[in-house]
């Protein structure tokens, strides 16, 4: 009998983690790696959300929390859904998790039987796949292509429905590709959804704020598909908070109703310091981050610009998020100081090596013609990177 069950032998490791971890590695041998590999603001957490935590901690919140999460921060997601999104849920509805991660999972668990099939629009965040098969699930990738800014039509997702399919989850902001769906192409794509009441449909909302065109939709704001969205959320991008591993659904109330029931066996409820500073994150007014997605929209042009000057890459602007998604089949069947490029694998490893610059392959999100470029990093260290791909692939 082999030591590890086939389910974590036949799965991916995330590849976002994995490049952070080996650009880590190659820093400690003391190679001077630029990471754009992870999706990580480069903002400290804000003073007045650390200030909460601290309070939280002299004022001896350290027990077990309810396995949903405190009764007051379910009262701040609630009011934040109607402020943000004119979504009304009643605290029911509301599973808090560690970090929007574990809510995917919570929800792949509760809601797939083997053999279900999800579809996910390509390309997707890249543990979206695994997490669907960890839940015995069948991923059922779409393709869509820069030239239609890599967004799914209502036609393609008719196509993919089958018998079998249980699910439909994208985020948008979409992680990798930035694409940000209008109020009227989700409506389109609901168009097709009410013809098949079984599918429910997930929708990660986690860039939500990251936003350059203004306009932020949610599918669950369609009457006809309230009752079988569930709304994904957390605060690790919006308020710089990666590491206080906070998320949260706002969902139909059999399926928050079994989230709880899993999670409950599985890790119980999220740390009790950082959902004190999350109730004091989401009670605050947007704007007071919005300094941050200024600086990440000046990044953006600067990334776009600095790119759109090197041979070979294609890009499209992005609407939100932080990430580039630039097409690089140009460099495929070449040879760059000796090494053949026969994918987007081995550019992504060949800009580690030749230029010390971590990005992720595209493969890792079901597109295998891109690589993602984060720009959450600093307008010195994108320029210097920059400099150094267009040097190692000219
Ligand atoms: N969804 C998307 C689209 C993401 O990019 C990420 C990355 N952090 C997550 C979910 C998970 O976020 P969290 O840090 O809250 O687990
Ligand atoms: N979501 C981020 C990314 O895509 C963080 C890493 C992760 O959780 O995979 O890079």
């Amino acid at each position: 009998m082999s030591t590890l069950s086939n389910r974590v032998v036949t799965m991916a490791t995330s590849a976002t983690l994995a490049m952070a971890a080996k650009a880590r590695e190659l820093r400690a041998e003391g190679k001077d790696i630029i990471g754009l590999s992870l999706g990580e603001p480069d903002f400290n957490t804000p003073d007045f959300i650390k200030d909460a935590a601290i309070n939280a901690i002299n004022e001896d919140y350290n027990s077990y929390t309810p396995v949903d999460g405190y009764g007051e921060l379910k009262e701040a997601i609630i009011t934040k859904f109607k402020r943000d999104n004119d979504l009304t849920y009643n605290a029911s509805q509301i599973v808090v998790s560690t970090g929007a991660k574990q809510s995917l999972a919570n929800v792949a668990l509760v809601s797939l039987n083997p053999g279900d099939e999800v579809i996910l629009p390509c390309p997707y965040w890249v543990s979206y796949s695994d997490i669907v098969k960890i839940a015995e699930g069948v991923p059922v990738e779409v393709k869509t292509s820069i030239n239609t800014n890599f967004k799914m039509t209502p036609e393609q997702l008719e196509a993919a429905i089958t018998p079998k399919t249980k699910m439909l989850w994208y985020s948008s902001p979409c992680n990798p590709s930035g694409s940000v769906y209008s109020k009227e192409e989700l409506r389109a794509l609901a168009d097709v959804l009410v013809k098949y009441p079984q599918i429910i449909v997930v929708s990660d909302e986690i860039y939500e704020h990251i936003n350059y065109v203004g306009g932020h939709a949610s599918m669950a704001q369609f009457e006809d598909m309230y009752d079988r969205t569930v709304t994904v959320n957390g605060v690790s991008k919006a308020f710089a908070m990666t590491g206080w591993r906070i998320g949260y659904i706002g969902a139909p109330s059999t399926i928050a109703r079994a989230c709880n029931k899993m999670q409950g066996q599985i890790t119980s409820g999220a740390n009790c310091i950082a959902q004190r500073a999350v109730i004091t994150a989401l009670n605050a007014n947007p704007s007071t981050v919005q300094y941050m997605i200024d600086e990440f929209k000046n990044r953006r042009r600067l990334i776009i610009d600095l790119l759109q000057d090197i041979d070979g890459f294609t890009c499209n602007e992005p609407d939100g998020a932080f990430y580039v998604f630039p097409d690089v089949t140009a460099f495929f069947g070449k040879t760059l100081n000796g090494v053949a490029i026969n994918n987007a694998s081995d550019f992504a490893l060949y800009l580690l090596e030749y230029a010390n610059v971590a990005t992720v392959t595209g493969d890792a999100f079901g597109n295998g013609n891109s690589i993602r470029i984060s720009y959450a990093a600093s307008v010195d260290e994108i320029k210097e990177a920059i400099a150094r791909i267009k040097k190692a692939v000219s």
